[in-house]
């Protein structure tokens, strides 16, 4: 199908970047299980090698099976390009690459996975790149701790653990008076809910391995380039605006435009960082993208009323789900995430660490894994798990404390949900 701005969302997620295979006449996308593409001759080769052509090399660069996911996470999230990395992490570090440089820094909000406060707060370090934690609702601290060697200004549009959204209108005024780049992980909440690229942010990424597979069976990521972005306007960004030594000085904003960060991301990003999605893994994922929007009503649906009886459950001291009218953040959900609140949010249990510990322990339907976004309902104790490595302040301003259990509702019937929970709530008084 002509991808036209005409389609709907639903048919998007089925069509966006799924052509009948010109081979075969394949309806579904098949599995280019192949490691390398033949040339036509040795000028063809010549050709691709120089970005002169677009085409298939190797692999570890391109592959048809991932390019179709690539257009239609493009396509989902209303961007110009997308390079699918091999995890979330991998596209964090993708997003960053071309950005960074030793001494230069990114201003991140103290709302983020915990894996992601960990990456940022130290391993990018070893790079020489540094990151400063803020709050993202204090909009003076957000602007304060931008200087001259700030690259990036990073978030997460409906916050994991949960609960929390973030101002992405307020936030992008920021960044685009600063002339830097925002970049939102859209993860928990998925274009369907939310799209930021609308709310001003420049790149979006994602870890495909929650919501977008949507079942449990892939690690991926994906790096979703608005195309908006002006990478010449001052001299910040030299790998983009440049030229690359590694390609006879081609400059990747000249000569590819607003395909820029997604040439580059390809070209150098892949090429060197070798964070390869599998043609496998994209084949899974975009199976699941193909219902993503059925999903994520219900696990809307599921998570508002699992979600409203969790607040009147007597050993519950709060529930942090920001579609309830309870939620600081109600208000946000119609501007930001107008579908909903998404399907993931923390409780907090008057027994303290021992009462969270006894109710993960005694849950059924629930399981107790480091994963988020599946059908299947999850739980996890952030404090003793994801957000083990953070400091008691650090987890309690990730929204992670001791106390605090986070929840991702899956599709399941939420009579049988709420049957479990109550069950695991009472034992664990
Ligand atoms: C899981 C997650 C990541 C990391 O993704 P992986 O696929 O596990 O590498 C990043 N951000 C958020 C919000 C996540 O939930």
């Amino acid at each position: 199908m002509t991808d036209g701005p005409s389609y709907g969302f639903d048919t998007l997620q089925i069509h966006a970047g799924a052509r009948p295979d010109p081979a075969t006449g394949a309806r579904q996308v098949p599995i280019y299980q192949t490691t390398a593409y033949v040339f036509r001759d040795a000028d063809h080769a010549a050709a691709l090698f120089n970005l002169q052509e677009v085409g298939y090399i190797y692999s570890r660069l391109t592959n048809p099976t991932v390019a179709a996911l690539q257009e239609r996470m493009a396509t989902l999230e209303g961007g110009v390009g997308a390079v699918c990395c091999s995890s979330g992490h991998a596209a964090q570090i993708m997003a960053l690459f071309p950005l960074m440089g030793p001494g230069k820094n990114i201003v991140a909000s103290t709302r983020l996975y915990g894996g992601t406060i960990t990456q940022f707060s130290q391993t990018i370090k070893r790079f020489g790149w540094s990151a400063t934690f803020v709050d993202f609702d204090d909009l003076d601290a957000v602007k304060a701790a931008i200087n001259d060697d700030t690259r990036a200004v990073f978030c997460e549009s409906i916050a994991n653990p949960g609960g929390y959204i973030t101002d992405l209108d307020a936030i992008s005024a920021i960044s685009d008076a600063a002339g830097i780049p925002l970049i939102v992980d859209n993860t928990s909440a998925t274009p369907y809910l939310c799209r930021p690229i609308e709310h001003g942010a420049t790149l979006v990424v994602h870890s495909m391995t929650k919501y977008l597979t949507g079942n449990g069976t892939v690690t991926g990521g994906v790096v979703v380039d608005s195309g908006r972005f002006d990478w010449s306007a001052n001299d910040k960004f030299p790998s983009l605006s440049e030229p690359e030594p590694a390609y006879h000085g081609l400059k990747f904003h000249e000569t590819f435009g607003p395909l820029a960060f997604t040439f580059h991301g390809i070209a150098i990003g892949l090429r060197d960082l070798g964070m390869t999605l599998n043609p496998q893994a994209a084949h899974y994922t975009l199976m699941g993208i193909e219902t993503l929007s059925l999903r994520m009503q219900k696990h809307v649906e599921n998570a508002m009323e699992v979600a409203g009886w969790l607040e009147t459950h007597d050993a519950v001291e709060a529930v942090t789900y920001a579609g309830l009218p309870s939620s600081p953040y109600n208000d946000r959900v119609s501007r930001i995430c107008p579908k909903g609140a998404g399907g993931l949010f923390t409780v907090r249990l008057k027994g303290g660490y021992d009462a969270c510990v006894k109710f993960v322990d005694s849950l059924e339907i629930f399981s107790h894994v480091a994963n988020l976004g599946d059908t299947r309902s999850l739980v996890i104790h952030s404090a003793s798990t994801t957000h083990r490595q953070l400091t008691p302040e650090q987890q309690e301003a990730a929204g992670a404390g001791p106390s605090v259990v986070r929840i991702s509702i899956g599709t399941e019937d939420p009579a049988d949900l709420i049957a479990d929970l109550n069950k695991a709530l009472n034992a664990s008084k």
